[in-house]
């Protein structure tokens, strides 16, 4: 047997359940046994045209810089997969498993999946950038059954004018009367945590576009999956380019494209950076249960690759990080403040519907404040986060700060002579001018930040040359990074 198809033999069955849940990245023990494929495979030849490329990762698989990373050489079989306009079907484990992964890698869309049946739930769904409206909505009256007349104004939660992601409906001012003791709490419920949910990720979308500290420097759709191309350290630490400033929005003209780069890969930091904000309103709705879960993403509208130096990144082969809240009333909701990056439209709806459509595996699930326990635990490891990017993520926890105080104020504003209230506020019958003089401000106070640091020139990424090598460091002046090299 040719060796490039042995390998391929190696990987999981994607033909069986079992495989469709974490492949390589599970457990480690059966990464390490992987590891010794590849291994064994550096020895081999072969006529297969992919022996070279494959050849060549399985060596920084297990050599270099990835040896520890078990998704690495998935990420390769996905590039590969991506990159071939055709893979026959002729049911070799190669011809498979490059199937398998193209199908990953476009999305993981129920329609286009390779082997198994398709889920019925989600058949009939018309756009994958919706929650599909009939497993969300119930269509009849929730006291007798029979028809759908008018839906409770109270809790209607919708994202266009066509498309409700909470509704409750009624055939008769009777039956809505007869319902009301059982409906009040999940009425008050859902209309909160519906707008604290769009409110979030409007301020999460503000929150990346100013203090964005990437460097994107392209944008391209290939086969239906995006294409981000980021400049790299390199180009940026000769010039001393500003580690914070706002998102290049010229390279994206196009909203959904806006929303998808901007939010790409971050999804933990949506939890993490954001945990104040998201802590601040999420109380006023006194949900008995806050979960953060992280899990593979299914029905993707928009995959996105990230392409930054020699690294690429698979928005795919990441898990998003989620909230799943149980409401007083019982009732489970999913949030997805990060879900713009693949095109989804609502960041709120029931987590039944939600687990249905977009889920294809929960990896973990922790109470709120785990991530970001952890986020902060490797900040201060010196091994673990380089001395300029913790200067980055300084900044960007005051920002955090500056913005919420910011939204404090905004809404105290709004209740002359009162208390502070969150509930209250999320309660407001005219909602949306309040709602966005608090984005207003936000945006104001997070401005401001960025604005003190590029006056002071501070923040700035420089090359430095130390006794343990080269390395970025941040520096204000080009003469305060010692021994700065001309060329690498
Ligand atoms: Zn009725
Ligand atoms: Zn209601």
């Amino acid at each position: 047997m040719d060796s490039v198809e042995r390998l391929f033999r190696a990987f999981p069955n994607p033909e069986s359940d079992e495989a469709a849940t974490r492949e390589l990245g599970g457990s480690d023990g059966r990464f390490r046994k992987f590891t010794v494929r590849l291994e064994n495979f550096l020895q081999t030849t072969s006529n297969d045209p992919d022996h070279a490329f494959l050849k060549k990762h399985a060596q920084v698989a297990v050599f270099g810089d990835y040896c520890q990373d078990p998704q690495y050489f998935r990420s390769k079989i996905l590039q590969l997969a991506l990159s071939k306009t055709e893979i026959p079907n002729d049911g070799s484990a190669k011809s498979n498993q490059l199937r398998y992964h193209r199908w990953i890698g476009q999305g993981r869309k129920d329609s286009d999946r390779p082997f198994l049946p398709i889920p019925s739930a989600s058949q009939g769904s018309s756009s994958l950038a919706h929650l599909p409206a009939h497993l969300m909505n119930t269509q009849t009256c929730a006291t007798c059954g029979s028809g759908d007349a008018f839906a409770c104004t109270g809790c209607l939660v919708t994202l266009d004018p066509g498309h409700a992601i909470f509704k409750t409906v009624y055939c008769s001012k009777e039956c809505q009367a007869a319902h009301w003791p059982q409906h009040k709490t999940s009425c008050a419920a859902r209309k909160m945590i519906g707008r604290a949910a769009f409110l979030l990720r409007d301020l999460f979308v503000l929150f990346q576009d100013v203090n964005y500290c990437s460097n994107m420097a392209q944008f391209r759709e290939k086969d239906g999956v995006m294409y981000v191309f980021h400049k790299g350290h390199d180009e940026q630490a000769f010039r001393g380019t500003p580690l914070i400033r706002a998102f290049p929005r010229g390279l994206t003209p196009a909203e959904d494209d806006y929303y998808a780069c901007v939010t790409v890969g971050r999804s933990g930091d949506s939890l993490n950076e954001l945990k104040p904000v998201i802590e601040f309103f999420l109380k006023a709705t006194f949900c008995p249960q806050i979960e953060e879960i992280q899990v593979d993403p299914r029905n993707v509208h928009r995959p996105m690759v990230e392409i930054i130096e020699q690294a690429t990144q698979y928005s795919m082969l990441k898990t998003q990080f989620m909230l799943r809240v149980r409401l007083r009333s019982g009732e489970e909701v999913a949030i997805d403040l990060a879900g713009t990056q693949f095109g989804w439209q609502e960041p709120v709806g029931p987590w039944a519907a939600w687990e249905t459509q977009r889920v294809y595996g929960q990896v973990q699930s922790s109470p709120i404040g785990f991530s970001s326990a952890q986020f902060q635990q490797k900040l201060e490891d010196p091994t673990r986060t380089a001395p300029w990017h913790k200067k980055v993520t300084r900044f960007r926890q005051g920002q955090t700060k500056r913005m919420l105080g910011a939204i404090v104020d905004t809404i105290k504003k709004q209740q002359p002579g009162t208390d502070l209230s969150i509930a209250k506020f999320l309660k407001l019958r005219d909602y949306k001018s309040p709602a966005d003089e608090v984005l207003r401000a936000a945006r104001q106070a997070l401005e401001a930040g960025v604005a003190e640091i590029e006056a002071s020139k501070v923040m700035r990424l420089y090359w430095s040359a130390t006794q343990m090598g080269l390395q970025y460091q941040a520096t204000d002046t080009k003469e305060q990074a010692k021994h700065v090299p001309e060329k690498v």
